[in-house]
């Protein structure tokens, strides 16, 4: 009798054996139900062999071949297996998270008909190319086996127009698209766009705001080959497509290409083997590229491709300047300058944007009397006010309470918001722009896509004199009336102990300055800092992102840190600090560390937020300057880690390539 060597969604780095009354070859990559604990499960088939090590009177008979479903494909499950090995994660788990819900439930309902089709979208013609266009396009050579491009393109410079055109290109040798972006629901513009170039194509998109009965139409479109173009966030990169013939990640910077829980791995570099896997081309776009990617774009692994001016020759970059602010009176954190400057914009009839990252009326309630402040007491961190609804929140766990309104500690009357997020902004600005329309955008006041298309909307519509917002804002809109950008307490990232926040609040504040100026009224951004002779202010008021990057990758390169080491990171969660810090010292210890001479391990230390919903938290590095030692060292060090006998509060992980720290 046929032996299925079935994978399971559980985080065990092993096949399961069942035997089969028929099976063949040909059912490798089919799901199949088959029994397991007290229940029943379903699997995909990675095997089909006639001995197992197992005693066949040992194993179990398997359920149901489920044939209703073509086989997933060989490149799929290839894809599937790299990643399992590169991120240490169970091959079982990488493969079943990648399929629609629907397909994994035992009892599965009769398949929801309903076809994919486009709504009905305006139809946009292609601009003429710019110079610098073409010569980007006729660098890209589709018909060429696996070739990685990073297009450099500052805001505005016409990325997009180059996808739409080399999607075309695919679309017209029969192939299918990827098209990756950071976060669906900030970036309708994009899908339409996408639909509006290509009325007669099916666009189908892949994200976790979807139904799920949308979801599992949209992954058989584009598993069966019927989708065209496939629009979607991280998960997407995990879908297998019979044709594929261009990946396309734009905001290739972006840290939610990341997953920062359950399999932790990055879409781009997951895109980037699969890219490579499948012999064609991928290109990764952004203004301000990851180093990691501009560091691979300098040792020629990708080619570089630049745009360095705006597509509309009418729109120039925004003029940068600096607000010295200790220098100046401030109303409630906004400079008279800025306050001018906004007051210009009222009368012109234009738009202005106050970018402040930090959502909430204030990062903190305290008592001046006794010290008391806000504590989360499931973390170690502040409970944020939140005025608008008088709730103090937590932002890590979403611990809530009621606004007190004495200290509960010693009953002082007087306790005081500390510092201040968007709305004690919004706030201000309504009371010193009385006839001002304000409109803050920040997750508190956009939770869903409608909201956000909502938002959009009355922002295009010349609903709103004055946006307040954070990082929200920052990403891939054209706002035409926008021509004041002004950006408050981004001096808080400069110091910051976590050693990748300056590239990230430099490709922040490029991103949010590039909202101005967009059409043809000159846009201006004024950043007020107490810091104005930091390098990082003076390449953003010089548009400066190479020397930057340049600057940054040479400091990386002196101490040692990525992209010039490779890095995985254990953490342990237990109730109380000491189990975990034991449980990394005992991993930190064991005797297949002593053999990978190549790999450096850290001491381990808490985290930075070392307390999360009661559970304290540690982290242990592992450092090579080698990949493949790395590579070579994991495995055998996580199955070591994986036999240590831990308390049972005690979870662990491993993340490759940790971003935060
Ligand atoms: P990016 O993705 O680099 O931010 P976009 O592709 O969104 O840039 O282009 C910015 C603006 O320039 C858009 O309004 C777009 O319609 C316009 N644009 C892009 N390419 C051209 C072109 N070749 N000719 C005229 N306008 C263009
Ligand atoms: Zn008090
Ligand atoms: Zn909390």
């Amino acid at each position: 009798m046929p032996v299925l060597r079935v994978a399971l969604d559980l985080p065990l780095h092993r096949l399961f054996d069942y035997v089969a009354e028929s099976a063949s070859p040909e059912d490798v990559g089919c799901l199949v139900r088959v029994p397991f604990a007290k229940g029943e499960r379903v699997g995909v088939i990675v095997e089909v062999v006639d001995a197992s090590a197992w005693p066949l009177a040992q194993l179990k008979m398997a359920g149901d071949i489920l044939r209703d479903l073509p086989p997933l494909p060989g490149d799929f499950l290839a894809l599937c297996e790299f990643a399992s090995a590169y991120y240490q994660a169970a091959f079982g788990e990488v493969l079943l998270q990648a399929l629609p819900a629907g397909l994994k439930r035992v009892a599965r309902p009769a398949r929801r008909s309903g076809r994919t089709t486009n709504p009905p979208e305006r139809t946009a013609p292609a601009p003429e190319l710019t110079a610098e266009q073409s010569v980007v396009l006729g660098a890209i050579d589709l018909q060429a086996r696996f070739s990685a491009h990073l297009l450099y393109g500052v805001t505005g410079s016409g990325k997009t127009e180059v996808y739409l055109r080399l999607i075309e290109r695919t679309l017209a040798t029969g192939e299918q698209v990827l098209l990756l972006v950071p976060e669906i629901n900030l970036t309708p513009q994009l899908e339409g766009r996408v639909r509006a170039r290509f009325p007669e194509r099916v666009v189908v998109s892949l994200h976790s705001e979807l139904a799920e009965a949308a979801r599992e139409r949209n992954w058989r479109a584009a598993f069966a080959g019927e989708a065209d173009i496939v629009l979607g966030t991280r998960l997407a990169i995990f879908t297998p497509m019979p044709r594929l013939g261009l990946i396309v990640v734009d905001e290739e910077h972006d840290s939610s290409f990341k997953q920062q829980d359950g399999m932790r791995y990055s879409a781009r570099d997951v895109a980037v083997f699969r890219a490579h896997q499948r012999g064609i081309p991928i290109l990764l776009g952004s203004a301000t590229p990851s180093l990691e990617s501009w560091a691979n774009a300098q040792s020629r692994r990708y080619a570089l491709l630049t745009l360095s001016a705006r597509a509309n020759p009418e729109a120039k970059l925004p003029a940068v300047h600096l607000l010295d602010t200790r220098r100046m009176v401030l109303h409630d954190g906004v400079s008279e300058p800025l306050i001018a400057a906004i007051s210009a914009r009222l009368e012109r009839g234009e738009q202005s944007l106050v970018f402040l990252n930090r959502r909430g009326y204030a990062p903190v309630l305290a008592c001046a009397a006794c010290g008391w402040v806000s504590r989360c007491r499931r973390c170690a961190a502040n409970l944020v006010l939140h005025l608008a609804d008088r709730r103090l929140r937590c932002h890590h766990c979403g611990f809530e309470a009621r606004v007190p309104k004495v200290c509960p500690t010693c009953g002082n009357q007087d306790i005081h918001p500390f510092g201040r997020g968007t709305q004690r902004l919004e706030v201000w600005l309504q009371e010193h722009f009385p006839d001002a329309r304000i409109l803050r955008v920040d997750r508190d006041s956009v939770k869903s896509r409608k909201q956000w298309e909502t938002m959009l909307d009355r922002i295009h519509g010349g609903d709103a004199d004055i946006l307040v917002g954070t990082q929200m804002l920052a990403k891939g809109h054209d706002f035409p009336k926008l021509t004041l950008v002004g950006v408050l307490g981004a001096d808080a990232a400069l110091f910051a102990a976590d050693w990748r926040a300056p590239e990230r609040l430099f490709a922040q504040l490029m991103q949010v300055a590039g909202r101005a100026g967009r059409a043809e009224l000159m846009g201006e951004v004024l950043i007020q800092t107490q810091y104005p002779d930091h390098p990082l202010y003076a390449a953003l008021v010089g548009h400066d992102y190479p020397g930057f990057a340049a600057a940054l990758l040479r400091e990386r390169e002196q101490a040692g840190f990525p992209p010039y080491a490779f890095q995985a990171m254990l953490r342990a969660e237990a109730p109380e600090m000491a189990a975990a810090i034991a449980f990394l010292t005992t991993a930190s210890a064991l005797p297949v560390v002593r053999d990978h001479g190549g790999v450096v391990l850290y001491d381990p230390v808490p985290m930075k937020l070392s307390r999360l919903a009661n559970r304290e938290r540690g982290q242990l590095l592992a450092e090579s300057h080698s990949r493949p030692a790395l590579q070579a060292f994991l495995p055998r060090w996580r199955e070591a880690v994986e036999a240590i006998k831990a308390p049972a509060k005690l979870r662990w992980h491993l993340e490759v390539d940790p971003l935060e720290f």
